[in-house]
């Protein structure tokens, strides 16, 4: 199989429970809820997409012809950034990162030495072998994939309310406020809405301390 990555590149967890770990970031192209193009915005399952997950023209990008071309690219860029004795930590993500992630490529990576985690919209099923399950949900008809280490649930959201997941089988619930899109969200201002949402998540936080805010610190710190 040729596996398409939008990006590879080296950085820190930005959000959710591992927030501040230094991670290969593996973003695969396309995902199930959404093409990625602006005109198919409005009719998409997922409406509020702020990822440029299209072709593989990202830094790092391209085709890999295998597994181990595209475990062999992680572990040199890996071993680029750092030779720490910390375990490498690989956060396949999207786009929709099951839609190409399978069995041989995460064999690959463990291989290579990786820990590795999966941020998904959850509408696939995780394989066992993957060692950190982040599910954020965009769709409750579409979920699928109902345990894991992490809920992250972008909020406010039409379609899933945090009542509706809160009894799911995770070990961590955070709210992430839901960032603006595009240079106007929802016919507001940018940092208005940003705002109005961690107000409004905070808010559910105090009230419903199974929750816990989740903030895109690589945003706020604009980590590269
Ligand atoms: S599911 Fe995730 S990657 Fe897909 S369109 Fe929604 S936010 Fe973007």
């Amino acid at each position: 199989m040729t596996y398409s990555v939008k990006e590879l590149f080296y950085t820190l967890q930005g959000e959710g429970a591992r927030t501040g770990r230094a991670a290969i970031f593996c973003r695969f192209s396309g995902c199930n809820f959404w093409s990625g193009l602006e005109k198919d915005r409005e009719n998409a399952t997922c409406r509020f997409c702020d990822t440029d997950f299209v072709g593989t023209d990202g830094p790092g990008g391209g085709k890999f012809a295998s597994p181990q071309e595209l475990a062999r690219a992680a572990a040199r860029l890996w071993q680029e950034n750092t030779q720490d004795r910390g375990r490498p930590y690989l956060v396949c993500t999207g786009g929709e990162p099951l839609l190409q992630l399978d069995e041989p490529l995460i064999e690959a990576f463990h291989d290579a030495g990786f820990e590795v985690a999966v941020e998904t919209n959850g509408s696939l099923p995780v394989p066992k072998t993957v060692d950190w399950i982040c599910v954020s949900p965009k769709s409750l008809t579409n979920l699928v994939q109902k345990q894991g280490h992490e809920l992250k649930l972008v909020y406010p959201q039409e379609n899933i309310r945090p009542e509706d997941v809160a009894d799911l089988a995770f070990k961590h619930f955070f709210l992430q406020p839901m960032d603006g899109f595009g240079p106007d969200a929802n016919g507001q201002d940018t940092e208005k809405f940003r705002q109005d949402n961690t107000r409004k998540a905070l808010d559910y936080c105090r009230r419903h301390p199974q929750w816990r805010l989740s903030l895109q610190t690589h945003k706020i710190l604009q980590i590269p």
